[in-house]
């Protein structure tokens, strides 16, 4: 007999949070008074929440150990000290800017680095990021391989990028004009999905023949980590604290979200090797965020974010987190929802375009179908498709090929019964498909539309 292995958790359960129980009733003027947003609804009108793993997974008891060790002196907090102890030791990186969250390091990063009219070169976009770059005058160009953009794909290393298209921009622009490349682990826009270290290791050889940077997007790092373990030649015995060190060791710096791997309802940084752009960030930092020394976060939140990073590398952690979204993936697969292939790290992607293939991408097929999840069960996901791809400088759409519903899972947070009734919903909803008609926005904010757009149904 085969036995399967489960991803089961290494850890048990000491307090749980209630949550409420709504009828349809209440669903149905919940997400009417949410204009059919999912970011609009109220967290207790919520049964299920899958709107995003940023700042919503669950502390060890050693993180919430670490919040009452908080050093809250304004200035050279012992927090600070030992969260830029763990950066360095577990990521390599020399020094470190704190700052809020991730966009809080996006912003300095992009203020100092970026000139008008920069090419900025990444594998695929994410909101925040792209944002921050085009606000500092740069142009994003996309340089991630062909299949990211195809749902079907069942290419393992879909976070790659296309060498050929990072040469052609050198070559049209050069390098000058190419102040560094934004390497995202893993793609979040693209559903998750890795890059190799083989890719990154040739992209490094590329760039270095040009002088260009690169700096790491590394919110999911550890995630990354496990999907080189588990599918690139010789990684199989490697830990995950190893291949994280392997990948930073190909880049001059780092932004990131602590509000993901390291399992903590606030705070982010930048990482940086090169003393010069360190001071720049430094000076910004006090601008921007606060003091060099805490950056926007408490000394109990810097210490929670030490703890949570080395918990994110263990592999044992990771297992069971990408484990858990994988049976997600699987319960929905046997119900025939269509979902991005290969299964990512942080969530599962369902594909809108092919689940509600009546509807245009301009009646927001993503939009709709996170409306009619929650709708049915109360679960809350949330779109990545055209809501969220905003527009360009000039005022048109993007139109992105992948339209996308994100069920993005909490680390440690839900249970596998959980992911059960997440996959019968969906599938519900999936039965009465050619009923479900489509909606029309009428309220679009400038920036980052998607968290506060409203709609109706059409
Ligand atoms: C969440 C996220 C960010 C931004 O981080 P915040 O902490 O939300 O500001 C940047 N890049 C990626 C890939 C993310 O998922």
């Amino acid at each position: 007999m085969n036995i399967k292995k489960s991803w089961a958790e290494p850890y048990k359960i000491k307090m749980v949070e209630l949550i409420k129980m709504t009828t349809p009733a209440q669903r149905k003027k919940a997400m009417k008074d949410a204009g059919y947003n999912t970011f609009l609804l109220k967290s207790e009108d919520v049964y299920i929440d899958l709107l995003t793993d940023s700042g919503t997974n669950a502390m060890s008891d050693e993180q919430w150990a670490g919040m009452m060790r908080g050093d809250e002196a304004y200035a050279g907090s012992k927090n600070f000290y030992h969260l830029e102890r763990v950066i360095q030791e577990v990521y390599g990186y020399k020094y470190l800017v704190p700052t809020h969250q991730g966009r809080g390091a996006e912003n300095i990063l992009s203020q100092i680095m970026i000139k008008k009219g920069d090419i900025v070169p990444g594998n695929m976009y994410f909101t925040t990021t792209r944002l921050h770059q085009e606000l500092a005058g740069g142009i994003f160009a996309d340089v991630i391989i062909d299949e990211a953009h195809n749902s079907e794909s069942e290419h393992p290393f879909k976070g790659d990028i296309d060498l050929n298209k990072v040469e052609a921009l050198i070559k049209k622009h050069g390098a000058k004009k190419i102040p560094y490349i934004c390497v995202a682990t893993t793609v979040n826009m693209a559903g998750g999905q890795p890059i190799s270290l083989k890719n990154l290791k040739e992209l490094r050889k590329l760039t270095k023949q040009h002088g260009i940077k690169i700096m790491l997007d590394m919110t999911r790092i550890a995630e990354n980590a496990y999907f080189i373990q588990q599918n690139e030649k010789g990684y199989a015995e490697v830990p995950i604290v190893k291949i994280v060190r392997e990948i930073c060791n190909q880049t001059d710096g780092a932004t990131m979200s602590g509000k993901k791997d390291a399992c903590v309802n606030i705070g982010g940084f930048l990482a940086l090797n090169d003393w010069d752009t360190f001071e720049e960030a430094r000076n910004l930092i006090v601008v921007y965020e606060g003091l060099h020394t805490y950056g926007g976060m408490a000394g109990r939140d810097m210490e929670a974010l030490a703890i949570g990073l080395l918990e994110s590398v263990d592999d044992h952690h990771m297992n069971a987190r990408v484990g858990q979204v994988h049976y997600l993936g699987q319960q929905m697969m046997q119900y025939n929802i269509p979902i991005v292939q290969p299964i990512g790290g942080h969530g599962i992607f369902v594909d809108a375009k092919k689940f509600l293939p009546h509807l245009t991408q301009d009646q927001f097929p993503a939009q709709t179908l996170a409306a009619e999840v929650y709708l049915d069960s109360g679960i809350r996901t949330m779109e990545r498709g055209i809501v969220s791809a905003g527009r360009k400088a000039n005022g048109e759409n993007y139109y992105p090929k992948l339209e996308l519903v994100r069920f993005t899972l909490p680390r440690r947070v839900y249970t596998q019964a959980h992911m059960d009734v997440i996959a019968e919903s969906t599938a519900r909803v999936f039965e009465k498909r050619n009923k479900i008609k489509g909606m029309k926005m009428i309220y679009e904010p400038k920036y980052l539309r998607f968290f506060q757009a409203r709609f109706e149904k059409l």
